[in-house]
């Protein structure tokens, strides 16, 4: 075996998008020495793309917004399969997250007494979203990366890592190669911390970023963790249509939350015909009255443009199906007719840019084409949700879109920033008290689990006349996208298993052309192996739940069932044979936070025998 460079932290971070980046600097803080990889460059992770803001009920623009109104949006928004426990905590922090980030130098924009703006989103009641224009990742990471270097965290770029190391049943470290030359790198760490984003690559039409192939999800699962959730994937509402370069590219939901709407080819707002039983009551049945919400939200409905998301994407859906649809296969996204140029040009800018030069259209002047796109996934590693410690692995901790439980089966747009601030600090504390804990009790690594970790690496460049990667990566995309995408069928499904079955055979026979130095093509045979564990855990878990909720629709099984409210899909394997799906009960929600819904409200989402046990205090009257 050949020799490579070894390197020794108390905790290893994968990942510097905002989650990593905020676990890292929390570590370091707690004085542990601090190891940071990332499969591209430091400022580049996919949170740079997040548009529209960090969702914190803040109460700049609403004072009566406060936790206990996020806290309830988040857990409708997930239709109540949220981990309670992480979204009380999520709805208490993100002010206080927020308000850090102010303080190592991001320059918000601001409210017209000087406050930190906060805009409107889907499902959020109060507008609550803080944003820099529609470019709020890219200061959230220039704050965080600054303060990342400021405090002297080794930063390791263009680094991949393959496998987590274990010793003892416990973790021990990573394994990985740089990019650039292909060379291997060994991390020796009794703590490591996933942060390492999505799994949207394995979609066709995606609005996420070559990072996102599931590396962590796929990781945690063969290290011994438990994913969650995994059956939930949201399909945003609006990503480009036209033309087909950018086709999945994100339209951000700002345009919405700034007083944009969606018609249909007859020039009609649908979405009127498409509020749910659950939110009935909480959204406008007007336009007249949907338009005055944006100014007197405390008299007025809001329009259902602003529904949470699988909703809104489910509506497109069907507008498009029934021949109603735009030219291109999307429906129309309209703020020309709504707001000025000049606002628009403000509070939008990168919309404005991206349409014009992708799509030659003038959005100030001119609809949107839109359509929905996999955006972003639900299900990730089961945590403690004080700690980010994973499920049955020592020294395992989690944060950010790899985690699962927080947004249940769906998100809430603005509540990822949120969730990785939030969530991120809490893991690097945990990780950092973990490590403390052990005291001089640290596994160390165990030199036949690199060997195998250098052979796994290896493989494709030791077999001919196989597979290639790209044919496999395309066939997966299409095969999740046609039969595991936003409306689901058993039939489908079990076809798409046959195939990623397929798929996973081929994949032992992929080689891959050339060297070690910057290969493309290995990597991606790398990448698959994570995607297609991933992609497998998406289709059994959305093959067993027999019902409809957040972002995941049966057409066979078309309402939410409040049977399976009280259970999670766990999967769990090596990656060796067939991923196991199993139920597992959810803990009811804590009485004082069940008591801060109506007791009506919860009707349309608890069994009568769940119901029995809700205290009478839920009948209290929502602020
Ligand atoms: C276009 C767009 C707009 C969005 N807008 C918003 C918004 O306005 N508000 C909001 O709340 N959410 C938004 N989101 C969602 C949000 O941006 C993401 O969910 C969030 O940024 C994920 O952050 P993260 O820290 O978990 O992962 P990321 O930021 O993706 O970081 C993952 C990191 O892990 C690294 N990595 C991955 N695998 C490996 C590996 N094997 N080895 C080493 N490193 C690895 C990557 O290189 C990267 O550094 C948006 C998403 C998109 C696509």
């Amino acid at each position: 075996m050949e020799s490579f460079e070894v390197h020794e932290h108390d905790v290893l971070v994968i990942g510097a998008g905002g989650a990593g980046l905020r676990a890292a600097i929390e570590a370091s803080a707690m004085g542990c020495s601090v190891g940071l990889v990332t499969k591209s460059l430091l400022g580049k992770a996919h949170t740079v793309m997040a548009e529209g803001g960090i969702a914190a009920a803040m109460g700049n623009r609403w004072p009566e917004d406060n936790w206990e109104v996020h806290f309830r949006d988040t857990m409708r928004g997930g239709k109540m399969l949220n981990n309670w426990r992480m979204a009380q905590l999520h709805a208490q922090e993100a002010p206080e997250r927020v308000m850090e980030l102010e303080d190592w130098g991001a320059l918000f924009d601001r409210t017209d007494d000087g406050l930190i703006s906060q805009r409107d989103f889907g499902g959020h009641k109060y507008a609550r979203l803080a944003h820099v224009g529609d470019r709020t990742g890219l200061e959230m990471i220039r704050t965080l990366q600054q303060r990342t270097v400021q405090l002297g965290i080794d930063v390791f770029m263009e680094c991949t890592v393959t496998d987590l190391l274990q010793s003892e049943g416990k973790v021990s470290g990573a394994f990985g190669y740089w990019r650039e030359t292909g060379a291997f790198i060994a991390f020796e760490a009794p703590s490591v911390v996933l942060a390492t984003g999505g799994i949207g690559k394995s979609f066709k039409v995606t609005s996420n970023s070559w990072e996102y192939t599931g590396d962590g999800h796929a990781m945690a699962l063969r290290a011994g963790a438990k994913l969650i959730n995994m059956e939930f994937v949201q399909f945003h509402p609006t990503g480009m249509v036209w033309p087909p370069s950018v086709k999945g590219l994100l339209v951000t939901e700002s345009v919405r939350g700034d007083g944009g709407v969606l018609k249909n080819s007859e020039g009609k707002r649908f979405m009127f015909d498409y509020v749910p039983d659950v939110f009935r009551g909480q959204y406008a049945q007007t336009e007249d009255e949907g338009d005055r919400w944006y100014t007197d939200p405390d008299n007025n409905k809001r329009p259902p443009e602003l529904l949470p998301r699988d909703e809104v994407a489910r509506a497109i859906n069907s507008e498009v199906k029934a021949g109603r649809g735009s030219p291109h296969g999307g429906v129309f996204l309209d703020i020309a007719s709504r707001r000025s140029p000049a606002e628009i040009l403000k509070r939008l800018p990168s919309m404005h840019h991206q349409f014009k030069e992708l799509a030659d259209v003038d959005i100030t002047a001119e609809p949107m084409e839109v359509g929905p796109t996999c955006h972003y996934v639900m299900g990730g590693v089961e945590v403690d949700a004080d700690t980010g410690a994973a499920s049955r692995v020592p020294g395992l901790f989690a944060a950010g879109e790899v985690s699962g439980g927080m947004h249940g089966s769906n998100r809430l747009g603005g509540n990822s920033l949120s969730d990785l601030l939030v969530f991120g600090c809490r893991a690097g504390l945990g990780a950092a008290a973990y490590v403390t804990g052990l005291g001089d009790r640290r596994p160390t690594v165990d030199q036949d689990v690199v060997d195998a970790a250098t052979a796994t690496a290896l493989r494709p460049f030791e077999l001919e006349g196989g597979e290639n990667p790209y044919t496999l990566h395309s066939e997966l995309q299409q095969t999740m996208n046609d039969l595991v995408g936003i409306i689901r069928k058993e039939a489908e499904m079990t076809e798409a298993l046959t195939k990623i079955d397929e798929l996973k055979e081929r994949a032992q026979h992929l080689v891959v052309q050339g060297g070690r130095e910057f290969n493309p093509g290995w990597h991606l045979a790398l990448d698959l192996r994570n995607m297609l564990l991933v992609s497998e855990c998406v289709a059994r878990a959305a093959l067993l739940r027999q019902e409809s909720r957040g972002g995941h629709t049966r057409d066979d099984y078309p309402a939410m069932d409040p049977a399976w409210r009280q259970k999670l899909l766990v999967c769990s394997g090596t990656g060796d044979g067939p991923v196991k799906v199993e139920e597992e009960g959810m803990p009811p929600m804590r009485d004082d936070l069940a008591a801060l819904f109506q007791k009506d409200e919860l009707k349309k989402y608890l069994t009568p025998a769940e119901l029995a046990n809700v205290p009478d205090a839920a009948d209290a009257k929502e602020s």
